[in-house]
């Protein structure tokens, strides 16, 4: 074990017991899990049943973990086209939780628990923060936001499971979280990386020395962020920065988190199969190259996903971590593989914007989406062109239209954004098209 800051003896919780099992067992354990789950799909949802089907497989094809790979791959749109409740395979009686996430058409994607799913989603949290060194006797301040995203609850579970004290403060309102972080005691801050630095900023305009308080560890997820955001946000406070990765369709967070090493996150492998195939060909990636990452859950009841195609792009780091642990890590999440735009939190994709200034009469399906971050905060501007006669109107007309937009993205993204009218053709294009995204939130 290399010692660091964050990590204590106490660490090595014995809910933390799977991640050091052997990897023999753990590919015996993945197996018959694979099979159980493979078998309930295909018995109880029919989209799994009639793509198999397809394929001419039954569940006795998968005999070994390389079969995976002859199932078919499932996608965010198979969730959106079976809304709400089609990919379900437990009768509602069973299922105790549902959550929801924004999808690209407006509909949101569902997602459902039974118990057992509540208890599996609790027990790889408490694995993820004992691995980031907590324990009983810390205090957990949880902002990340609370409601049919799946953040809130995940983390707030977890660290109750975990024996630990938790505020579940949820986000926003950055003078009480500091308050609350100076005045609680608190050890451990969950949040969006982004908006810890902002809280950073924040604290050092109130006068507030966050190296002066208990606070330790950070746990952070819910957006790609770089190393480079890490050594900032270690550099300015006394705590040590995880890296913590999930996904509602797959559990919520919790699939994988960074060990005290920080290098590449240990994906809970005994509840979620990792896989990195090819983007384009779909096909399986060995160790080391770079691909998108499918999941197959091994042990969900209420909703299983088979081989689901995450879009991110990462790898499985070949060899053993220091840390001792036998989970395979991937490589830290830095893109996509679709258009999907991750704003404090919150997933923007730049057909919502389209099909929003669609809506509003005067302006030209012609926009660009310029983002930036400012002290910390994404900030997310679009510029719209607009008609020649919207153009020469009078500029209350013009802010009329500008307000009118802006409202109109709001209601379908869910945040407020800074909205720039410009004449038509001011929007570069190249063979025609526009670059619809503009990312400067990486620049230095
Ligand atoms: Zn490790």
């Amino acid at each position: 074990m290399i010692p660091t800051k964050g990590t204590s003896p106490a660490a090595f919780h014995p809910v933390s017991a799977p991640d050091y099992v052997p990897a023999a067992l753990l590919r015996e354990l993945q197996l018959s899990r694979l099979e159980s789950v493979v078998a309930r799909a295909w018995e109880r949802v029919p989209l799994y049943r009639t793509r198999m089907e397809r394929h001419n497989l039954t569940p006795d094809d998968v005999r070994s973990l390389d079969d995976i790979a002859k199932l078919p791959f499932t996608v965010k749109a198979d969730l959106r086209d079976t809304y709400p409740f089609g990919l379900f395979a437990s009768p509602m009686e069973e299922i105790v939780r549902l959550h929801a996430s924004s999808g690209t058409t407006g509909k949101p994607i569902v997602v459902a628990y039974t118990q057992p799913d509540v208890d599996v989603w609790t027990s790889v949290m408490v694995r993820s923060f004992a691995v980031c060194g907590l324990h009983q006797g810390d205090v957990i301040q949880n902002a990340y936001g609370y409601g049919l995203f799946t953040g809130g609850l995940g983390a707030h579970y977890g660290a109750e499971g975990l024996g630990a004290t938790v505020i579940p403060i949820s986000g926003g309102n950055t003078d009480r979280q500091i308050m609350v972080m100076r005045d609680f005691g608190v050890t451990a801050i969950c949040c969006t990386p982004s908006y810890f630095l902002h809280m950073i900023d924040r604290a050092a305009e109130l006068a507030i020395d966050l190296r002066a308080l208990p606070l330790r560890v950070g746990v952070f997820g819910a957006e790609p962020w770089t190393g480079a955001m890490r050594e900032r946000i270690e550099n300015l406070t006394a705590i040590q920065a995880f890296d913590i990765y999930g996904l509602s369709e797959i559990i919520g967070p919790g699939v994988a988190v960074e060990c005290p090493c920080q290098d590449g996150l240990h994906i809970f492998e005994d509840h979620f199969y990792p896989e990195i195939v090819d983007p384009a060909s779909g096909a399986v990636l060995g160790a080391g190259e770079e691909g998108e990452l499918v999941l197959t859950t091994l042990s969900k009841q209420a909703m299983p996903m088979i081989r689901y195609r995450t879009r991110d792009i990462t790898a499985i780091l070949p060899g053993a971590c220091p840390c001792g642990r036998s989970l395979r890590r991937m490589k830290r999440i830095s893109r996509r593989s679709d258009d999907m735009l991750i704003i404090r939190g919150v997933n923007v994709f730049p057909s919502q914007v389209e099909a929003a200034l669609l809506e509003v009469e005067g302006t030209l399906p012609h926009y660009q989406i310029i983002l930036t971050r400012s002290h910390g905060l994404d900030q997310m501007e679009v510029q719209v062109e607009v008609t020649s006669e919207s153009f020469s109107d009078k500029i209350g007309a013009l802010e009329q239209l500008n307000d009118t937009i802006a409202d109109a993205l709001e209601h379908v993204l869910g945040i407020r954004v800074e909205v720039t009218l410009v004449e038509p053709h001011t929007i570069q294009r190249s063979n025609g098209k526009a670059r619809r995204v503009i990312d400067r939130r990486l620049q230095p």
